[in-house]
């Protein structure tokens, strides 16, 4: 019965480290796989690269003509590296990314056949792709979806498949994809924040925000991985008894890499340069057997795509070293789980970070105003953030005391706090010449290069500032950034939007100079938003209590949060924003909503079928082991055997007890879940699940990790936490 578990377990433990090739120098394949600019220089004629260059740098679109010259170009290149098949690569709303394989191969009269790759293959295609989820858009036959080529993304070839990555949408325009809000809301934040860099230099006509993503995950070994159905079927562990050790000897993190995940690093490396994916950082993380890989942050579209990218290759590289991957927030309980930091900034077109202090005072007010509308920004929009990174699997790790709360609040460090009181204290109107000398010496002037507490930054932050950029934190690491990237440049777009025409008001209206009217519109923005900024543990009890005061929010399932993504401020923020349509953002609240409750459901089944197959045959096995052994004792001692049956008894009963509740526990859960199924309101449904179903995991869960500890470990078939997280 155990067997599977321990072959598993001998099997992990004689695995070698897989030998691998690495190029002499990265920056000598980085790339190669990779459609780029240098590539497209020596592929494509002028026209054609002009074309290109001119979509990709202002957004202009691309004419037949020059999409056919790209394509017998790419086609060309493609083939030269012995490419076959060529897809459209998306990212519809199912999290994963898709792909459907063409092959160039087509025939011709006369049994011949040719390789063949048009322009209209390359801009649009129209993928049977009725099943992918659309919350309501695509109802009728005839509101099919198509892809369609996003130039401002290269395309890469993966094996022996150019892959383009493409948008989503339906014939009538609505978004099906992850990407096609994520590009109107760049645009959006292009518009606004290239408006404000006017008050500081003229010349910039463009503002690109950018993405440095942190992706943590879990290297388990495929054998063991696959004898356990909950990590096959949901990700994750639904039970399992804590091990002995844990992570709080803090041995694991930044120690040395084990070499079988070492030599994993380097091999996921090698393909992400290919791949033109930046990696530069990989470190061991706090859990046993948890790692990180980050790159070199990109322009935001770009940095979404390869971290969609990079979580598929991942999985594919590591079975090659006989490893899963576990992306999933919260696979194991009792240690760690996995996010994927979001490091955010904007940055103009004359390269100049605008949320890094600069050297002259008026860089720095530039720096002030960015910094404090994204505070301001947070602050009006705090809910649809948190909403932003609702996830089923991302409800286990915040206000997990592990991961940041579901309490959005920004880390600012002492000196910005500073910073920030003196700038409360500006003269209402027009300013005396004094105090604007005072300003631009003691305050503006003297924010430092080297902002010292944002090096030692508060973890139990959601949403830090860390000297030069956002950095997001409350991001799963299962997630597509696409979804909080979105909403974040679009509430910052907003809010500059909003910021220019109250400086503009002022200085026509009130006939204040462009740095009173700033400085004026900035004083009010610090009052009114004060209230997001924390400095202290966010994991604290105190700190929920404090929020409260404050009105902020704080919805702790997924449920409660998404129902900020259809209230009428953000339906109305959409629209404005030119991000999504009233039926665009319903249609993801409703697919949202659906993933949580079919994410539950799986689970809930998994586990009453672990639960009930699995462990409880295994403890009654046991018991009737007990039985035998007492019977013996009996039969050798008589009256007396109870003097030398004692223990046993008792397990036979413990034992007995919990198998009840088990038993009682897993027909509640599939009643729950039958009142939950006949609902046929999504909403009310997936309330349901949260509310009535959910609890019934854990509480399955905590009676069958006691029969873990009282059962004979040679029979107990689920390989166990131990094995789990400290085979190498
Ligand atoms: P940490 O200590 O949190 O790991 P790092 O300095 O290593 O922080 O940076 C983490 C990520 O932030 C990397 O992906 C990095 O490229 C990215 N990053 C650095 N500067 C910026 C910036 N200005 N804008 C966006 N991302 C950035
Ligand atoms: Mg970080």
């Amino acid at each position: 019965m155990a067997t599977l578990r321990f072959k598993a377990i001998q099997l992990a433990q004689s695995r070698k480290p897989i030998e691998i090739k690495e190029a002499k120098k990265r920056s000598e394949i980085f790339g190669e796989n990779v459609f780029n600019e240098g590539t497209m220089r020596q592929y494509l004629t002028s026209d054609a690269y002009k074309g290109v260059m001119s979509a990709i740098k202002l957004g202009k679109k691309i004419d037949r003509k020059i999409a056919s010259q790209v394509s017998a170009s790419m086609k060309e290149w493609a083939l030269s590296k012995g490419v076959t098949h060529y897809t459209h690569w998306f990212q519809p709303l199912t999290g994963a990314t898709a792909e459907k394989h063409d092959a160039f191969f087509e025939t011709i009269e006369n049994g011949m056949a040719i390789e063949k790759f048009g322009g209209s293959q390359l801009v649009q295609q129209e993928p049977d792709a009725s099943s992918f989820p659309h919350g309501g858009i695509r109802n009728t036959f005839e509101a099919r979806g198509y892809t369609a080529w996003d130039p401002t993304s290269a395309a890469f070839i993966y094996g022996t498949t150019l892959c383009i990555p493409t948008i989503f949408v339906s014939y009538t325009g609505e978004a099906l994809d992850y990407k096609t809000p994520l590009l109107r809301a760049l645009h959006a934040v292009d518009d606004a924040a290239t408006a404000v860099c006017k008050y500081f230099d003229k010349n910039v006509k463009k503002v690109t925000s950018s993405l440095g993503w942190e992706q943590e995950y879990f290297l388990v070994d495929k054998a063991l991985a696959g004898s356990r159905p909950d990590i096959i079927l949901t990700g994750r562990t639904l039970l399992g008894h804590s091990p002995a050790k844990g992570q709080q000897l803090d041995d694991h993190y930044f120690g040395s890499i084990p070499s079988r995940a070492f030599n994993f690093m380097r091999d996921l490396e090698t393909e992400c340069m290919y791949l033109g994916i930046p990696v530069k950082t990989r470190h061991n993380e706090v859990a046993p057997n948890q790692f990180e890989l980050a790159p070199i942050y990109e322009e935001a579209n770009l940095a979404v795509d390869h971290n969609s990218l990079l979580m598929d290759v991942m999985g594919r590289v590591a079975l090659r070293h006989d490893f899963k991957v576990l992306l999933h927030e919260k696979p194991f309980a009792g240690v760690n789980g996995s996010g994927k930091h979001n490091n955010w900034s904007l940055s103009n077109d004359a390269g100049v970070n605008l949320l890094s202090p600069g050297k002259t005072p008026m860089s720095n007010l530039q720096f002030l105003t960015f910094f404090i509308n994204t505070i301001k920004a947070v602050y009006n929009n705090e809910e649809l953030l948190r909403a932003s990174i609702a996830s089923a699997s991302n409800d286990h790790r915040l206000g997990a005391n592990e991961a940041p709360p579901a309490i959005m609040s920004i880390f600012i460090g002492q000196q910005l706090t500073n910073v920030l009181e003196e700038l409360e204290g500006v003269t209402n109107g027009k300013l005396s010449p004094e105090e604007k000398t005072d300003l631009k010496l003691n305050v503006v002037g003297k924010i430092p290069d080297v902002l010292l507490d944002n090096t030692d930054r508060n973890r139990t932050s959601p949403f830090a500032f860390t000297g030069n950029k956002f950095e997001f934190r409350a991001v799963g690491s299962t997630a597509n950034c696409a979804n909080p990237m979105t909403v974040l440049n679009t509430i910052v777009a907003k809010q500059l939007k909003d910021f220019k025409i109250e400086v503009d008001a002022l200085i026509e209206e009130k006939d204040l100079k462009k740095d009173e009217a700033i400085f004026n519109v900035l004083r009010e923005y610090i009052k009114s938003s004060k209230n997001i900024l924390f400095e202290g543990n966010g994991y604290g009890l105190e700190w929920e209590k404090e929020a409260k005061k404050r009105g902020l929010s704080n919805n702790k399932t997924t449920p409660e949060a998404l129902k900020a993504k259809i209230s009428k401020k953000t339906i109305a923020l959409f629209e404005e924003m030119k991000v999504m349509s009233k039926k665009e953002t319903e249609a993801r609240y409703e697919i949202e909503m659906e993933d949580y409750t079919m994410r539950i459901q799986i689970e809930s089944r998994v586990l009453g079928d672990i639960a009930g197959n699995h462990v409880v045959p295994t403890a009654v096995r046991y018991q009737n082991m007990l039985i035998k052994n007492v019977t013996g004792l009996k039969e050798i001692f008589g009256k007396d055997f109870e003097k030398h049956a004692g223990e046993q008894i008792k397990l036979i009963k413990r034992i007995s007890e919990n198998i009840e509740v088990i038993h009682i526990k897993i027909d509640e859960m599939i009643d729950a879940r039958k009142k939950a199924n006949k609902l046929t309101n999504f909403e009310a449904k997936a309330n349901d699940y949260c509310k009535n179903v959910k609890p019934f995991l854990e509480e399955i869960r905590y009676y069958c990790d006691k029969l873990e500890i009282m059962v004979d470990d040679e029979i107990w078939p689920l390989t166990k936490y131990r094995e789990l997280l400290f085979t190498r």
